[in-house]
């Protein structure tokens, strides 16, 4: 599904003007670039029809805008300088303090041996030479008239310079240079993290090195209440959407973001952000969070078994906040047809595909719900004909065609639970005899339900608890601190 949706939702006016909606999960907005998480459940399965569209494109770009502003203002105000709880002698925070000194002194020096250096270079004058495809160095250099004995030069540094031999159109390098076509420096970012600057030095010499920009890891913290929705109050607390997408699914299975969120929900995030020479460049991992939906406390804490070097999201007891799956929905049946992409029709001199399992069986075989989730659809669907579709957690949907007749109790908008029986091998749609067609879509993609990877849902095992929990021990204090000072916020 789009996550966008959802985190833009304003729930307020479909618990207040369409309490109806047949399909509420399936509202979904289009804007889905510079997402990292996108998932379409229904984008290729046809007869969508009759699924309204609810945010307009510019709606939700105004949003963002809003939101942005909205982050750029709060962000001093969810930094929130967080007492230390005496009785855990919270590692964590103290960790964090010491990492931002070593931090900021390196980074003292290093400003100070570029910019020095460079300050004293006579009439500066910067020019970016953009590589476009078929450019190589000499056409640069004298695109930028700097003459070619200098290049012969520079590439006599030795390995530093050599990594300008692996430049790509799209790079750019960055060259001063004086009246005569001498090169006095050179500036090239051969990857998120290493650079190379030459430089002449005082005996008219150039000199050639490879810095490493800082990358460093920082913890942050953010609460929020939901005023009319996710998106907006997340953004408010200072949280990237990337993070927020994040925090929507690491609760996906317990709470139904598109449904469950009510005004008064509160959050906790603790989640990492990545700076490069001291500036901020993007969030990092969520390290635990807290989510309160409708008076209802659920925690998350991640953690990484040491030996199979797993990361899941786990609650305080060391459960997986991951629910399972079944491999198949029906028992007693054949697999009649299996998963293909892109198969090339001998008779028909086309490729078709087959985007799920087919599993032959007696007509009114019951089908089973192959995970915990929500009815999403339940209807007539073209050459599916009778069809339930399934939301497990929010990455995952499942979907049943072909039914002979469903289970009275399932309803569009309704939990299931694994292996409860949603319906019955039937022939409807386009079916030439009595089979269940399945389909598995991880973030909209379908994939073979025979071999797709299962998310893991077992529990930290009992020999990793208690490394569970000595890890995980601080940011459960720091999330009761961060919780209480919400609430006492609110009481103001
Ligand atoms: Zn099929």
């Amino acid at each position: 599904m789009n996550y966008n949706n959802f985190i833009n939702k304003d729930f307020r006016s479909r618990t207040q003007a369409e309490p109806q909606q047949r399909h509420p999960a399936l509202r979904w907005g289009l804007l889905g670039a510079g997402f990292a998480v996108i998932g379409v459940v229904l984008a290729n399965t046809g007869s969508n029809e009759d699924e309204p569209i609810s945010i307009a494109q510019s709606d939700v770009i105004q949003n963002i805008d809003t939101a942005i502003t909205n982050a750029q203002t709060a962000t001093s105000s969810i930094k929130l300088k967080l007492p230390v709880p005496s009785q855990y002698n919270d590692a964590v925070i103290e960790k964090i303090t010491e990492t931002e000194a070593i931090i900021e002194s390196t980074i003292e020096t290093d400003r100070r041996e570029t910019t020095n250096t460079l300050a004293e270079i006579d009439n500066p004058k910067w020019q970016s030479l953009k590589i476009k495809s078929g450019d190589s160095l000499s056409v640069l250099f004298d695109r930028a008239n700097i003459k070619p004995a200098q290049l012969h030069a520079l590439m006599q540094l030795g390995k530093a310079t050599s990594e300008l031999k692996r430049i790509h159109p799209g790079d750019s390098i960055k060259v001063m240079s004086d009246d005569d076509g001498q090169l006095l420096a050179l500036n090239y970012q051969i990857d998120g993290i290493r650079y190379l600057q030459v430089e002449r030095d005082e005996n008219a010499q150039l000199t050639a090195n490879i810095f490493k920009h800082h990358i460093e890891v920082r913890n942050a913290y953010a609460s929020g209440e939901i005023e009319s929705s996710l998106f907006l109050a997340s953004a408010k607390a200072g949280l990237s959407q990337n993070t927020t997408m994040e925090l929507a699914n690491v609760f996906g299975w317990d709470i139904d973001f598109a449904l469950d969120i009510r005004k008064g929900d509160k959050f906790t995030v603790i989640y990492e952000q990545r700076f490069k020479n001291g500036v901020k460049i993007k969030d990092g991992n969520i390290l635990a969070a807290e989510f309160i939906n409708q008076g209802k406390t659920f925690r998350a804490l991640r953690y990484t078994d040491p030996v199979t070097n797993y990361t899941g999201y786990y609650s305080p007891s060391g459960h997986s906040l991951r629910k399972a799956f079944l491999r198949s929905p029906v028992k007693f049946s054949r697999i009649s047809s299996r998963f293909t992409t892109k198969r090339y029709h001998p008779i028909l001199h086309r490729f078709r595909s087959h985007k799920g399992v087919d599993y032959a069986s007696g007509r009114g075989t019951p089908i089973r719900a192959s995970g915990d989730g929500k009815v999403i659809y339940k209807g007539n669907k073209g050459g599916y004909g009778r069809t339930v579709i399934i939301k497990h957690g929010s990455r995952y949907t499942t979907l049943y065609a072909h039914m002979n007749s469903y289970n009275r109790k399932i309803r569009s908008g309704k939990r299931v639970k694994q292996g409860q029986v949603i319906g019955y091998v039937g022939s409807s749609g386009l079916a030439s005899g009595p089979h269940l067609h399945y389909e598995f879509r991880v973030n909209g993609v379908h994939r073979n339900p025979l071999t797709v990877k299962f998310p893991s849902t077992k529990p930290i095992p009992k020999r990793y608890r208690d490394n569970f929990e000595l890890t995980t021990r601080g940011y459960v204090a720091q999330l009761d601190v961060l919780s209480r000072s919400t609430l006492a916020l609110n009481d103001n």
